[in-house]
């Protein structure tokens, strides 16, 4: 947790004594306050979001003395930046981002803060994003390859991956038919801004559906078992049906799907020491399940960071205030 004043901020974690809880986006490894909380800061799109795909209304506070910056990771993803933590001090707690452009929400705004907290899910240097351009057109060959074979079946989080692949199919013409959380996810989007064409079995408007599935077709799913959908597939339309996933992890993982995309949502190392660059901090702490190596790993890349723990974050003003 963070302190500003007298109140307790949780970050994206539900938290004992919090009188504030900050989720920075719509992605269930970060709303697990939702339910609980009195008071969650979290943007329009995000409390929308969490409502609309996983049925949860959020009690939401304003917040006096935050600012909520895009962070490129999805629809509504935003940092929490504070301008005066006490004695001018200012902060930003990264959430969960990426320095590329999204192809289904604003990019990243980067501003500099004394302090920053970093997010810490890709922390290996190997590990390194193609440009999403390059990853698009990789999908946009192999998706229509398939297609002449049969159905192409994607599974994707609810929220954020689903919606980038359907922008990524209409930009090819293609149509995709969704599973209900994700059209649900959907019509935020569209709310937003965000124009996606997407047909849904659970809309009441049965005609689009029809129509696509006469034919091979994009299914997109936010399902755990692939394999029991797949073969429910194809043995409903009598066709084959190739499996796929677009995320960062196939660059770390090898998953049982027919094809595999690095389309990642987040920062991969590199762009985590251009987001300090960006940033320009004083001190640096990393966050998350990684932070000890990713804290490491950028001392290695001449980045002095420490894992954040809220005993150091007591301290914190202190530390910044005698680097002064
Ligand atoms: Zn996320």
């Amino acid at each position: 947790m963070i302190r500003l004043g007298n109140c307790n901020v949780s970050l994206d974690r539900k938290e004992k004594g919090s009188d504030m809880d900050f989720i920075s986006h719509a992605h269930s490894d970060h709303m697990s306050a939702a339910k609980s909380s009195r008071a969650v800061l979290a943007s329009d799109e995000t409390a929308e979001l969490i409502d609309a795909a996983y049925g949860i209304e959020v009690s939401r506070h304003e917040g006096i003395g935050f600012e909520l910056l895009d962070s490129g990771h999805m629809l509504g993803a935003k940092q929490l930046y504070i301008r005066d933590m006490g004695w001018g001090t200012s902060m930003v707690y990264s959430g969960d981002f990426q320095m590329q452009s999204s192809y289904a929400c604003p990019r990243i705004r980067t501003r500099h803060a004394d302090i920053a907290i970093v997010d810490s899910t890709y922390p290996y240097p190997e590990v390194v994003f193609e440009p999403h351009e390059a990853v698009r057109e990789d999908i946009e060959r192999r998706v229509d390859w398939a297609l002449s074979r049969g159905i192409v079946l994607f599974t994707a989080f609810r929220t954020g991956k689903a919606q980038e692949l359907i922008a990524i199919m209409n930009g090819i013409g293609i149509v995709p038919i969704v599973s209900r959380h994700i059209s649900e996810a959907n019509r935020v989007y569209r709310e937003h801004g965000v124009m996606l064409d997407y047909a849904s079995a659970y809309e009441g408007d049965t005609t689009d559906f029809e129509r696509l599935a006469r034919h091979n077709f994009v299914g997109i799913a936010d399902t755990r078992d692939m394999r029991r959908l797949a073969a429910r597939l194809a043995s409903i339309h009598g066709r084959k049906v190739t499996t796929a996933i677009a995320s960062g992890l196939t660059k770390e993982f090898r998953f049982d799907y027919d094809m595999q995309f690095p389309l990642s949502s987040h920062a991969d190392f590199r762009q985590t020491v251009q987001y300090i660059e960006r940033v320009n901090p004083e001190m640096v702490m990393t966050y998350g399940k990684e932070k000890e190596l990713m804290a490491l790993n950028l001392a290695g890349f001449g980045i002095e960071a420490k894992p954040f723990t809220d005993i150091e974050n007591a301290n914190l003003l202190n530390i910044v205030a005698l680097n002064r």
